[in-house]
């Protein structure tokens, strides 16, 4: 039987990934916050990601972080968010640290390793599983919160509103409809990459922030800004995500070379370079796939330094210590999307949006690599901040909802047609073959 739950709380945050988590947490105590996810908590971008978080090393190294980052994106950033991120980078990771992150050290010191674009070492990681020790500690310390409450497997699938102002959000869970009201609504959902066929995106994440914010002119922002990873583990399509072979491969030393065995890039060029030179080589070679080459390097050490991807090769039936990885590039990130200030606030009154499916303006055309998780982490503080200091002058309204009659799963596929409609308006050469309409 349908039922229909109202409810009242401070702030509903929608989004379980670094920076729906991470703004939950930074909100104050005395708040009473929901945090829903479509999935349970962990099934998110976060938890894939693998070769770890940007951060200035120190005071000097910020201007050329700025630098690295404004060259990466093609000068199209925000240069306000450039440097915002810049500067309080290494806070960031010193609060992660706090709350129990266990970033790889040595004698000490963080280790700091390379990837594409970054004139120097200035990534921290976590072996190659960044992603799922900062989302694995994350939840712990959500769920030591007493004034979070989790709702998993709860899908957002529209926002309450009232001319210009967010009141709060729709989600279904199985047969119950919550109609949630909420001083503050804070849009966490993520990327995009579920609408491609070819994606190393968690296949769930099909951009429904983006959808609800079209059909409501909530501004958005650099929609073609599309990220294409270079290499992505080449597999015969089945409908999944692809697995990544993060840069960092490329960062420790990996060389890419053609079937003829020849290489034909600098690897650590930014991402759209290094894809585009791969499409070419794909073109003049007329295969499907190049070479990435580790075998060079001492076997214990790429074992310990990269036990994701050697293990989940290996499962494949490659041994990265002896044979070359076969890649080829996918879509992975999306630099547009629900546009924000810098205290991460959409165009209407009340509503937020971080992460990924904001567009803070701050990767420009094309992202630098680890940015992004970085981006989540100090965008969602923004946010947390604004509405640490303003949600006691908000009064709750209650607007009546209407029964949602479609079923979430028309829902999912109506908001994918919508994403795939608003990607190939914006993007040249982007066509049917390219989307999964699933
Ligand atoms: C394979 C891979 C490797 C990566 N490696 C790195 C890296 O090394 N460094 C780096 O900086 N970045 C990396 N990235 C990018 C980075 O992981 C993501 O951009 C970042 O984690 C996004 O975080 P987020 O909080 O915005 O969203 P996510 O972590 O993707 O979380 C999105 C959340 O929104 C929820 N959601 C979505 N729609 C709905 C809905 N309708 N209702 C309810 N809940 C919903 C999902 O269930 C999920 O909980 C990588 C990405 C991938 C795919």
């Amino acid at each position: 039987m349908y039922k229909i739950i109202n409810k009242i709380v401070d702030v509903l945050i929608v989004g379980s990934g670094v920076s729906g988590l991470y703004s939950s947490l930074n909100l104050r105590e005395d708040l009473e916050i929901l945090l829903a996810t479509k999935s349970d908590l962990q099934r998110t971008n976060t938890s894939l990601a693998q070769g770890g978080i940007s951060t200035a090393r120190d005071k000097n190294d910020i201007e050329l972080f700025i630098q690295d980052t404004l060259k990466a994106g093609k000068y199209k950033n925000n240069v306000d968010a450039v440097k915002i991120l810049a500067k309080e980078s290494k806070s960031k990771i010193i609060d992660l640290i706090n709350l129990g992150v266990d970033f790889d050290i040595d004698n000490n010191n963080l280790k700091y390793t390379k990837e594409g674009a970054h004139s120097i070492n200035r990534i921290v990681h976590i072996k190659d599983k960044t992603g799922e020790g900062v989302e694995d500690t994350l939840i712990n310390r959500v769920k030591e919160r007493e004034n979070i409450h989790i709702y998993e497997y709860t899908y957002l699938v529209d926002i309450i509103k009232d001319k210009n102002k967010c009141l709060g959000a729709v989600l279904i869970k199985d047969n119950i409809q919550f109609n949630i009201y909420a001083k503050k609504v804070i849009l966490a959902t993520g990327g995009i990459g579920g609408v491609f066929k070819n994606t190393t995106n968690q296949k769930i994440l099909n951009g429904d922030s983006i959808a609800i914010a079209l059909k409501h002119n909530i501004k958005l922002k650099n929609l073609d800004y599309i990220q294409i990873h270079p290499t992505a583990f080449f597999e015969e399509e089945k409908g999944e995500r692809r697995l990544l072979i993060s840069e960092a491969v490329r960062g420790e030393g990996a060389k890419l070379i053609d079937i003829k065995g020849e290489r034909f890039i600098d690897e650590l060029l930014p991402r759209d370079i290094v894809s585009k030179a791969i499409f070419d080589q794909l073109r003049k070679t007329n295969s499907s796939y190049v070479n990435l080459d580790l075998t060079f390097m001492n076997k214990d050490y790429i074992i310990k330094r990269f036990p994701y991807i050697y293990s989940e090769c290996l499962k494949r039936g490659v041994d990265i210590t002896k044979d070359y990885i076969k890649v080829s590039p996918a879509q992975h990130y999306f630099m547009g999307g629900i546009e924000v200030n810098l205290d991460s606030k959409t165009s209407l009154e009340n509503l937020y949006a971080v992460g990924e499916t904001s567009c803070t303006g701050v990767h420009g055309a094309n992202r630098l690599a680890s940015n992004s998780l970085l981006e989540g982490l100090v965008f969602s503080k923004k946010a947390s901040d604004s509405i640490n200091n303003t949600i006691d002058d908000i009064n709750i309204t209650i607007k009546s909802v209407d029964k949602i009659k479609k079923d979430v799963n028309d829902i999912r596929k109506k908001n994918t047609k919508i994403v795939i409609e608003a990607i190939k308006e914006n993007c040249e050469g982007f066509d049917d073959e390219l989307f999964d309409y699933r």
